[in-house]
């Protein structure tokens, strides 16, 4: 069937690690090779095609971030120069594709098990799934649980299922439907969308290099951050050296001469779950005395040790409208970024080591 529709270009994140772009959403499956989207003009005012780069798994459009930018420009400029007669928008034209594959290969206990071969035929299955819920959105789709870890839900998305880890394992079976799942697990389970991930077939770790396995989905180790896929031990490991940069090289370095300190790292003293716990605190032992210092939600805690030669805090930091505390010999400010932790530090220093730079 030939589909003509009037949308708007949004900018959004792509997923499956294009970044940022422009997308529009159309409402049926459409067959890639035939979209065309123009953003009519008028009269003497020319119009704009734009071609799509990519498309997502529905055949919808992406465009560069670029594109999305010069689609707003030019929806502007139509915007001014025809006044009443302006409808915003884009004509999209294209032919809808017909799903047609054999709903049981998707959406029954066998055909899944089958796709769960690879991650090729695994993501092939969850890719048939959101489109069979875009063709025909009024029925619903079977809900399974798939290694006791993923719930593939009746819209045809997935969620980490959070649970302990007995349940699955000993049923010996790697899919299973929905309600069977949630009468068997004893414990209470959440769904979410970040805790881990189904990486797409051909994802690679920017980390370690290597292709995503379907053991790692069977053990739940990927994660997904900032629409880029990693083995978890891969990102925490990656995570906890860049913090150790920002507070050695790029901070205390500043400060203090490299031979004039040494650190050492601490567990995280704001929370000590799965989100934080790769991220470390830092202990300085510096010719002045010993500083504790690691993040908390968005500040950066500081607090200067027993040791620490002594300086006023109300002198130094009276007019600083933060969190700061003195208990016993110990003394501690929050700062609202590495900027400030820098301007503290270095307020510090000079009180008690006049002579001294770095
Ligand atoms: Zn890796
Ligand atoms: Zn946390």
């Amino acid at each position: 069937m030939h589909c003509v529709e009037r949308k708007r270009m949004e900018l959004t994140d792509l997923g499956d690690g294009k970044g940022i772009g422009g997308h529009i959403t159309l409402e049926k499956l459409a067959i890639p090779g035939t979209v065309k989207v123009v953003l009519k003009g008028k009269k003497n005012i020319p119009g704009m095609d734009f071609i799509p780069v990519s498309f997502d798994c529905y055949g919808h459009p992406n465009f560069t971030s670029e594109q999305e930018r010069l689609y707003s420009f030019k929806e502007e400029e139509l915007r001014r120069e025809l006044g009443e007669e302006y409808t915003p928008g884009a004509v999209i034209e294209y032919e809808e594709e017909v799903f047609d594959k054999l709903r049981v290969k998707f959406d029954s206990i066998k055909g899944l098990d089958r796709a769960l071969f690879n991650l090729e035929s695994l993501n092939e299955a969850l890719r048939d799934r959101k489109r069979f819920h875009k063709a025909y959105p009024k029925e619903p789709l079977n809900s399974f649980v798939i290694f006791g870890r993923y719930n593939l839900d009746e819209w045809g998305q997935v969620w980490a299922i959070e649970a302990p880890r007995t349940v699955m394992f000993n049923m010996g079976v790697d899919v299973l439907d929905y309600d069977t799942f949630k009468s068997n697990i004893k414990e209470v389970f959440s769904l979410t969308h970040d805790k881990f991930v189904i990486p797409p077939a051909d994802a690679v770790c920017p980390c370690c290099g290597k292709k995503f396995q379907m053991l790692d989905v069977v053990f739940g180790t990927v994660k997904r951050i900032d629409g880029k896929y990693y083995h978890d031990a891969c990102w925490c490991n990656y995570r906890k050296l860049l913090e150790i940069d920002k507070f050695t090289r790029q901070l205390m370095s500043r400060i203090y001469k490299e031979s004039d300190y040494k650190f050492e790292l601490l567990s995280n003293g704001y929370c000590n779950e799965d989100c934080c716990s790769h991220i470390p605190w830092f202990l300085f032992h510096t010719i002045d005395g010993d500083i504790v210092m690691g993040w908390r939600k968005r500040v950066i805690s500081i607090e200067w040790q027993g040791n620490y030669k002594p300086f006023d805090m109300k002198e130094l930091f009276g007019d600083e409208d933060v969190t700061k505390w003195e208990e016993g010999e110990k003394r501690g400010i929050h700062a609202w970024g590495a900027e400030k932790a820098f301007e503290y530090l270095q307020k510090v220093v000079e009180a008690v080591n006049p002579d001294y730079s770095a």
